[in-house]
Order: C-alpha cells, then sequence, then structure tokens
C-alpha cells in the first residue's frame, strides 16, 4: 500500500504532465468508460492529495471542477510515460493522453466522478494530513488523547491521521524513542508536536525523493562504514523489514510482531518511553 508521500507526488505528476490542457480521457478497460466520455477533452485544472486519497480535478476553472476520486488500494499503479501513447492494454482503467504525455491508471481500488459535496465528505472523514497546508495537528491529538488504543495503531488509523502508512510509523516512532505499544492517551502534547513536525519533514522529503529516507545524517551508510540497505523499498530506515538486524543506535536486534494487521518493527532498547 503506497503512503500519503506517494499520493502527493502523483498529483504533482498528474498537474505537471495535464495541468491547463485538454486532456483525451479514455478507459480501455470499459470501467470507467461512460464517465470518461462526459470528462473528454476538458480541461484538467487541479489535482489534489489528502492521505491516500487523489483527486484530479476537470472543468472550466470559473467552475466547480469535476472530481476524478483515485485511491490505489494494494495494487493499483500508475504508469507516466511521453506522448505518443502506445496502444493500452485492457488493464488500463483510467488513461489521459496530451500532445507531450499520456498516463494509465491500472488496479485501483477506486476510480469514480464524484462532485464537490462528495469529495468534501472524504475529506471530513479523514484526518489532518501532515502534507496539506490546512491540516490541524491538535484535531489527531485530541482523539489520540482519549484513546487507549496504542500509538502505532492509532497512526495507522486514517481517520486519526492521513496518509501514514507503515514504514513512516515505526520510523517515526523511533525516531522519537516511543514504545509504539504506548497507549495514545499517554502520549503528551509536545511529544505529539514533535511527531506531527518530523512526519511532516519526513514526507515532504518523501514527496521530493518518492521514496521514503528516515535515518538522520549521523547514521547514513558513509557516516557509519556500513552496506547500503537492501530492499526493493529503497532508501535508509531504522527499524522498517529490519527484524533481527542490529539497531544502528545500539546494536540489539530489532523486533516485529503483527500490529493492526500489519507487520510493526522496533527498538526494544531504544524505544521504552
Ligand atoms: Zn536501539
Amino acid at each position: 500500500m503506497p503512503e500519503g508521500h506517494t499520493i502527493h507526488r502523483l498529483a504533482q505528476d498528474y498537474t505537471a504532465a495535464f495541468a491547463r490542457t485538454a486532456v483525451h480521457v479514455t478507459s480501455p478497460q470499459g470501467k470507467f468508460a461512460d464517465s470518461a466520455a462526459l470528462l473528454d477533452g476538458t480541461v484538467l485544472t487541479t489535482a489534489d492529495a489528502h492521505g491516500k486519497h487523489l483527486f484530479l480535478g476537470f472543468g472550466a476553472a470559473t467552475q466547480p471542477p469535476a472530481w476524478v476520486h483515485i485511491h490505489l488500494g494494494l495494487f493499483g499503479k500508475v504508469t507516466f510515460g511521453p506522448a505518443p501513447a502506445p496502444p493500452p492494454t485492457d488493464t488500463v482503467r483510467l488513461r489521459l493522453a496530451n500532445d507531450t504525455a499520456y498516463v494509465d491508471l491500472r488496479g485501483p481500488t477506486t476510480c469514480a466522478l464524484i462532485t464537490p459535496p462528495e469529495k468534501q465528505a472524504i475529506h471530513d472523514r479523514l484526518g489532518p494530513d501532515p502534507l496539506r497546508p490546512d491540516a490541524d495537528p491538535a484535531a489527531a491529538h485530541r482523539r489520540i488523547s482519549r484513546s487507549r488504543t496504542t500509538i502505532a495503531a492509532l497512526l495507522m488509523d486514517q481517520k486519526v491521521i492521513a496518509g501514514v502508512g507503515n514504514v513512516y510509523r515505526a520510523e517515526v516512532l523511533f525516531r522519537h524513542g516511543i514504545d509504539p505499544y504506548r497507549p495514545g492517551k499517554d502520549i503528551t502534547p509536545a511529544e505529539w508536536d514533535a511527531i506531527w513536525q518530523d512526519l511532516t519533514a519526513l514526507m515532504r522529503e518523501g514527496v521530493r525523493n518518492n521514496r521514503i529516507d528516515t535515518v538522520r545524517p549521523e547514521h547514513t551508510p558513509e557516516a557509519m562504514g556500513r552496506p547500503p540497505r537492501v530492499d526493493d523499498h529503497g532508501g535508509e530506515v531504522y527499524v522498517y523489514r529490519r527484524a533481527n538486524q542490529p539497531c544502528h543506535l545500539c546494536g540489539s536486534p530489532v523486533r516485529t510482531a503483527d500490529l493492526a494487521a500489519r507487520n510493526l518493527f522496533w527498538c526494544p532498547t531504544c524505544q521504552r518511553r
């Protein structure tokens, strides 16, 4: 499942390739064909992201846009390429094409044409997203401070905070020395502020680089004289998918356990608070 930085990066990439141009919109697979026909030839005006939800706005700039709501789920994939677009395969749910570029969406959980009120309803049920300028971190802390659920599970709950996935939750808790099993109600406002600011900075860097790196400068492979991480996720991390390997700070074996249906990773020595 992609984390929020991937979706914000996609919003930027869709905008860079198609904004302010009339777009040829098709659904070679057919499931989105009726909506694609309505949008075909209109202008992509904007793209927006909230957590793991992507919104593409079409229509005249003076009118409320028609929105395409996309959620990639576990299997959704987006592929950009230069014009001319190759013949599409019948797995492409949504293709956008103009004179310079094309982009194919395959296998999303959601790809639907929605109205502005329907879009607002999606925003309303999501928690604040560290990558959005309108985000209110206090709204997340209000929910966390009332909950006996572990902070590790709360960070994955999109109603509490939107966009954080399995990698960022493990890494931010490590960076702040917080035991992932601590109940939300024991997270102080100061701790939450620090977590939020760190997530904002890490996720912005994730959007820029299109990958997740979470180690501080003194813990890079070069600084520590250690081999770089080998993992198809790329990026340097402290604990994510490093089960039984030594912690970069203390040397203890990194632990793993199942929590909220996903693998959790943490250092039992560095994360005691
Ligand atoms: Zn450690």
